[in-house]
């Protein structure tokens, strides 16, 4: 594994920073990514140089984090996101840390990342810099916070949903030390943004593996923002299309969850709460077929909600002769 298996954008940067007599090396999602031998998304690179060196080493820079250290290189492969080596301090706030400084090392930046299997980086030379046993836990298929998970969680509570959805996303599971304390750190996540929480929870009901959605509830991660019942069976969402409105529409009518508690889009929050006004448009008879059959007036789009009804229990139905059929029922 090398620098060339990033897309060339990242490794265009990488030599800029280097030749320039930086440290800078791939690092996170996508060392992760390649061990897994699952394409990387977005890259993210870890330098010494400090952000404002950054800027001005890339003119096309946009300073999304610059308090933070980070700041992204737009390329013709992609975003790289590049972000100066950090050491965190205090987090009063259970979600942000009170302030960042720089001037540290490789090894202080991979240990403030959430989890063994995000703090690996990658070298030049095609050595995996990897302090937290992060291989050990892709083969183990393990999601473990890097150091002590209580503590991991009290600096940042939405690291626990974050766990979640890797775990989802990569088909791994929560290490027990990790879980025990997503229990205990759970009431945290009162504190992260509903946009946040949306987010994961979308990524988690998206992932190959949506019934983990459930771990979050189990967990009490979602319990300021609805008595969730306990026990519930979460896998039958596998079985629905994974489109955002589906999955979100499966765990809604599942838990009674209120889509409404979270700041979801108004396209997004209708195709949950009025499924049938999508399947409308796609029914196979259409009004000029119902008018043909007798039907008039708001008769029409009433026997357009009930088939549409009809075709999101069972669309293999959607055909013309089953759905005349149906309304001869209906109406006989
Ligand atoms: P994805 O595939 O979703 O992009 P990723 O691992 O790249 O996964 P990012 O959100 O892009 O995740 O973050 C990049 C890296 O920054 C992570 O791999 C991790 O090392 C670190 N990181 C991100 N968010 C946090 C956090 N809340 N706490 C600690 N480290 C974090
Ligand atoms: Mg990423």
């Amino acid at each position: 594994m090398t620098w060339g298996d990033l897309h060339t954008g990242a490794a265009d940067c990488l030599e800029i920073l280097t030749t320039a007599g930086h440290r800078a090396y791939p690092v996170g999602g996508c060392i992760r990514d390649l061990l897994l031998g699952r394409a990387p998304g977005d890259v993210d690179l870890c330098t010494s140089a400090h952000p404002e060196r950054v800027m001005a080493l890339f003119p096309r820079a946009v300073p999304t984090g610059l308090r933070h250290g980070t700041v992204t290189v737009p390329t013709e492969t992609g975003n790289v996101e590049i972000t100066t080596f950090r050491r965190e301090e205090g987090y009063s706030d259970s979600r942000h840390p009170d302030g960042v400084s720089f001037d540290v090392g490789l090894r202080e930046d991979l240990s403030r990342r959430d989890f063994t299997v995000n703090a690996m980086a990658l070298s030049g030379d095609g050595e995996v810099m990897d302090p937290f046993g992060g291989r050990e836990d892709l083969e183990k298929r393990i999601i473990r916070c890097v150091g002590v998970p209580d503590r991991r969680f009290s600096e940042d509570a939405l690291r626990m949903l974050r766990g979640v959805r890797f775990a989802s996303q990569l088909g791994f599971t929560l290490e027990g030390e990790t879980a025990a304390a997503m229990d205990r750190n759970a009431f945290r996540v009162e504190k992260v943004s509903r946009e946040r929480i949306k987010g994961e929870m979308e990524k988690t009901l998206l992932s190959p593996r949506p019934g983990m959605v459930g771990l979050m509830v189990e967990a009490g991660l979602l319990d300021h923002l609805y008595p969730f019942p306990r026990g519930l069976d979460y896998f039958g969402l596998e079985a629905l299309p994974p489109v955002r409105e589906d999955r979100w529409r499966g765990f809604c009518v599942l838990t009674g969850f209120p889509i409404s508690a979270l700041p979801v889009e108004r396209k997004l929050r209708r195709g949950v709460e009025r499924p049938e006004e999508a399947v409308i448009p796609t029914l196979a008879l259409k009004p000029r077929d119902l008018m043909e059959l007798g039907l008039e007036g708001p008769a029409i789009s009433e026997a357009q909600r009930k088939l549409a009804f009809h075709v999101l229990e069972c669309p293999g139905d959607n055909t013309t002769e089953k759905l005349r059929k149906m309304l001869e029922v209906g109406t006989g």
